[in-house]
């Protein structure tokens, strides 16, 4: 979600007729996208200000911007910390970057945190990548998840228009691109803050129906989408995915914890059964699908039997890939609050465990594919070696293989390879092109 903002407004930079600079130390302009999902994302942020504060007494004409979710949550105490800045913008301010360095360059120090409307992309992104893109589809967060800043900081739902949607597909596919990901916080919210219902009562927009809505875009191979919210899911999502080809096979549903009262104390809505129930039936209609999720350990009060129930349920699905985390207290989230917190040694030694594990499984895991050919889509030349190319499988497995096929013929980005795997890592695999 980040990167995508980011892309956003690298791309109202370039519109305004600024150019990249070498680096974060010669440039004219620098603004910090950041992240309060974690303590240590946050801390990052003051560590780079400060470099970028002391530059400014020798180079008055600098702009320093922070945008993003510490923006967001700290406001005019940024200033009030780092007076050198000139612009603090929450992530619903993204679109307007133009119209806040006008009021910049008329002299002001500018704060914009308060709720906002997110206008229809104006924005055209400045696409990292010239094969794989994002596209928001709904800003923002209704849920109350105990642990987390997301809703405080990112606003409630707004979901985009479907015909919005669609034509910036339609532009990417113009461009070149193959691959879109479709962006929510909690993606199977999509829609109910828009109108409509059908004649059987059922709602209209929902994230299903936009799939179906936009499937047929020409130039567009493969539609993925995150994150999926376990509470939310339906079947119906899962039969448009076995129905649709483009839908690629992997879903990401983060589960935090294997451990009901847990799930519970998170106010996650679901329970541990549940989830299972819509991994099961993924597993019945994909059987190829890859699954990958979201654990937080050592949320406050977590007994070591609560904990091994998260173990238990990796040992049990075998995910693909899970992100995990220690629990970090944030800001205006009552989780943060309560006294039975744990302490940092038990964190440490909880992640580590889940680590293992975790990498253990994904190994296991992807010996599916020895010697099993994989469609591949390059993204792009691997940065460690020029010699090879680096892109995904449909299930969206990390795949390297040589850039020139056995009988010379160079391939790049934005091919679709099928690709022979015979080498296999825990987060990545090696392979020979086939054809
Ligand atoms: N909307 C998504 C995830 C958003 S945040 C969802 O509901 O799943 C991404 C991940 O960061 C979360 O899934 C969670 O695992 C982690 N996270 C969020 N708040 C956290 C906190 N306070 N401490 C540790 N991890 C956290
Ligand atoms: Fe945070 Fe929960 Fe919303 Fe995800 S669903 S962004 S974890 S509040």
């Amino acid at each position: 979600m980040n990167k995508a903002d980011s892309e956003r407004m690298a791309g109202i930079l370039q519109e305004m007729g600024y150019q990249e600079a070498e680096n974060e130390l010669t440039a004219d302009l620098v603004l910090y996208n950041t992240c309060t999902i974690r303590d240590n994302a946050e801390q990052k942020v003051y560590s780079y200000l400060g470099r970028q504060a002391l530059r400014k007494k020798t180079t008055p004409h600098l702009k320093l911007i922070v945008a993003g979710c510490v923006a967001q949550q700290e406001g005019e105490a940024l200033l009030r910390r780092v007076p050198e800045l000139d612009l603090v913008m929450g992530p619903q301010h993204a679109n307007r970057l133009e119209t806040l360095i006008s009021q910049v360059d008329n002299g002001h120090q500018v704060v914009a945190t308060e709720e906002h409307h997110i206008l229809e992309d104006l924005a055209i992104a400045r696409r990292d990548s010239q094969t794989c893109g994002w596209v928001n589809i709904i800003y923002g967060c209704n849920e109350r998840c105990t642990y987390c800043v997301v809703p405080s900081v990112r606003g409630k739902e707004q979901s985009r228009e479907p015909k919005a949607i669609k034509k910036e597909i339609e532009e990417l596919a113009k461009r070149g691109f193959k691959e879109v990901t479709l962006l929510g916080q909690n993606i199977d919210a999509y829609g109910r803050d828009l109108p409509g219902i059908s004649s059987s009562g059922r709602r209209k927009n929902t994230l299903t129906d936009l799939l179906y809505y936009i499937h047929d875009i020409n130039g567009i191979e493969r539609i993925r989408f995150a994150t999926s919210h376990p509470r939310y899911f339906t079947n119906r999502l899962i039969e448009a995915c076995a129905n649709l080809p483009k839908i690629c096979e992997h879903f990401h549903i983060p589960f935090q914890s294997g451990d009901n009262e847990i799930l519970k104390k998170m106010s996650r809505g679901y329970t541990i059964e549940k989830y299972k129930k819509i991994i099961y039936q993924i597993r019945t209609l994909i059987p190829e699908a890859s699954i990958s999720a979201d654990v937080i350990v050592a949320f406050p009060g977590e007994t070591k039997k609560q904990f091994h129930n998260t173990l238990q349920v990796i040992k049990e699905i075998e995910f693909d890939q899970v992100n995990t985390a220690a629990y970090s207290p944030r800001p205006n989230t009552p989780a943060a609050l309560w006294p039975n917190q744990l302490s940092e040694e038990v964190k440490v030694e909880r992640l580590r465990e889940l680590n293992l594990l975790v990498e253990e499984t994904a190994k296991r895991r992807n010996f599916r594919y020895k010697n099993k050919i994989q469609e591949v889509l390059v993204e792009k030349i691997n940065p460690k070696d020029p010699n090879q190319l680096m892109g995904r499988t449909r299930t969206n497995r990390l795949t390297f293989f040589p850039k020139y096929s056995s009988d010379n013929h160079l391939y790049k980005p934005g091919d679709l390879v099928k690709v022979r795997i015979n080498q296999i890592r825990s987060f990545s695999l090696t392979g020979l092109p086939i054809e």
